[in-house]
């Protein structure tokens, strides 16, 4: 991928042109970590750029300057220097006009993301001050903050994500205008709030960013039901960590790089306990059917911010389920074995870990349901049924509601080790006694 992004530069240079490798992949590289992507900033127009790369790249936006191109296996973003022109609705600029390396730099909008790096000579080019940030590992705006966050306000949910993601602290002037400018996040895309939000959760040190994020103010008009959890106290005893919210947030503190998916299960998992929270008559708080409330509020939550249908249902599902692992130990063998044929199975059983390490801290039906997984392997928890639908209808039975009954008390027979093969089962198909079909089979 670098060595890529270099060939890209240097062809571009000896072209005549000013180019380095910008943004993020400078940033990352001086922080010592690998860039997961590369990006070009150059002097050349986009047509010029396209020129010097016949059929190997793809104009993005004439509008933006931004060509893709492509070397060996790799994509590299090509972007011409750009000033941005006026910001009339708080999204997007009206306009992009190109301009000189330094102009592009106060365009970024914090300065750990505004160097350049010339990767030819290894010369760090910095208009901004941010290799000073950098070192000092402080998040602050180019620029005056309160203007940049009123440009677009995405920035604001960027400034939270990278600060936690880095481990930056937010510059104090910075810090006051984000959070003076938190009320109006909800002017940004759904899709693109949905994608920092799950940078943000995914990333390093998530549990910061929901601080960052609380006390910023964005997290009451982003996410109302996460801050609902706030104070929400539970019993002692299993949870001797403290609140609803503070179970969530020592429970991403504790995710070790999860899936999209997952992360999402994490953070919402018990966002139905605040609406169904009841005192019983010994003083206990209850929460009961609080995971089926929560994965009806997650659904609500996740078509909100645009998930796509299949990751909607799997988190939702995750939620929706999360209470019946502690019943595991005691679930009949065809039960235990369709909750271990879940698709989802992988993701709950570490949402279950994450659940027990982040309260009471008891981990026997983790261990109890590895050892269940490591015993039966795929075949024995997802067979292919021994009875099929032909088999009823042949037998007799008219088609309708009960053939789908039939088929699954007949697959739990099955996963009970009850029915072990095909000619059992046809055995159990003849002891139902079904009027024999019409035409069908001797007198
Ligand atoms: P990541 O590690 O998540 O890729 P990044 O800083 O590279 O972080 P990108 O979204 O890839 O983030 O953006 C690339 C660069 O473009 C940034 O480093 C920054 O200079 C600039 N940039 C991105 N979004 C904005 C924005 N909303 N306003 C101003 N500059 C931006
Ligand atoms: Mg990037």
């Amino acid at each position: 991928m670098r060595a890529a992004a270099e060939k890209i530069v240097i062809k571009l240079q000896q072209a005549g042109f000013e180019t380095y490798f910008a943004g993020g992949c400078v940033r990352d590289r001086l922080r010592g970590v690998e860039p997961h992507d590369y990006d070009v900033a150059t002097a050349a127009r986009p047509d010029a750029v396209e020129a010097l790369f016949p059929g190997r790249s793809d104009l993005v936006g004439k509008s933006f300057g931004v060509v893709r191109v492509r070397v060996q296996d790799a994509t590299v973003e090509v972007a011409t220097f750009r000033q941005d022109g006026l910001y009339l609705d708080g999204r997007r600029p009206s306009e992009v006009t190109f301009t000189s390396a330094e102009e592009d730099a106060k365009r970024r909008d914090f300065t750990v993301n505004a160097l350049f790096c010339d990767p030819v000579s290894d010369r760090i080019v910095d208009f901004v001050g941010g290799r000073a940030d950098l070192e000092k590992k402080l998040l602050r705006a180019v620029g005056d903050p309160a203007k940049r966050f009123g440009e677009d306000r995405l920035r604001l949910l960027r400034g939270v994500r990278l600060a936690s993601t880095l481990g930056f602290e937010i510059e104090p002037e910075t810090w006051s205008a984000l959070r003076r400018a938190a009320p109006q996040i909800g002017q940004v895309s759904a899709e693109r709030v949905r994608e920092e939000l799950s940078k943000w959760l995914c990333g390093q040190g998530s549990e910061r960013g929901l601080d960052l994020l609380d006390a910023s103010g964005l997290l009451v008009v982003l996410l109302p039901e996460v801050a609902a959890m706030k104070g929400v106290e539970q019993p002692p005893q299993f949870h001797p960590e403290g609140d609803v919210f503070v179970h969530t947030r020592l429970m991403l503190s504790l995710m070790e790089s999860p899936s999209e998916t997952l992360a999402w299960a994490v953070l919402l998992h018990d966002i139905g306990k605040p609406p169904t929270r009841r005192v019983d008559e010994t003083g206990r708080p209850r929460f009961n059917g609080h995971e089926t409330v929560g994965g009806r509020m997650a659904e609500k939550m996740l078509m909100r911010l645009r998930f796509s249908n299949e990751k909607t249902e799997a988190i939702c599902a995750m939620v929706a389920n999360h209470m019946t692992f502690k019943d595991a130990p005691q679930m009949r063998l065809s039960t235990l074995k369709k909750l271990l044929a879940r698709p989802t199975f992988d993701e709950e059983l570490e949402l279950h870990r994450l659940d027990c390490l982040g309260s009471h801290g008891q981990t026997e039906i983790y261990d109890f349901l590895k050892t269940k997984l490591a015993e039966m392997p795929a075949e024995a928890v997802r067979p292919d049924p021994f009875v099929r639908g032909g088999d009823l209808l042949a037998a007799g039975l008219a088609p309708g509601p009960r053939v789908g009954e039939l088929l699954r008390q007949a697959y739990d027979l099955q996963l009970e080790g009850k029915i072990s093969c095909r000619e059992e089962g046809l055995g159990w198909v003849d002891g139902l006694g079904l009027p024999a079909a019409a035409g069908g089979g001797a007198a």
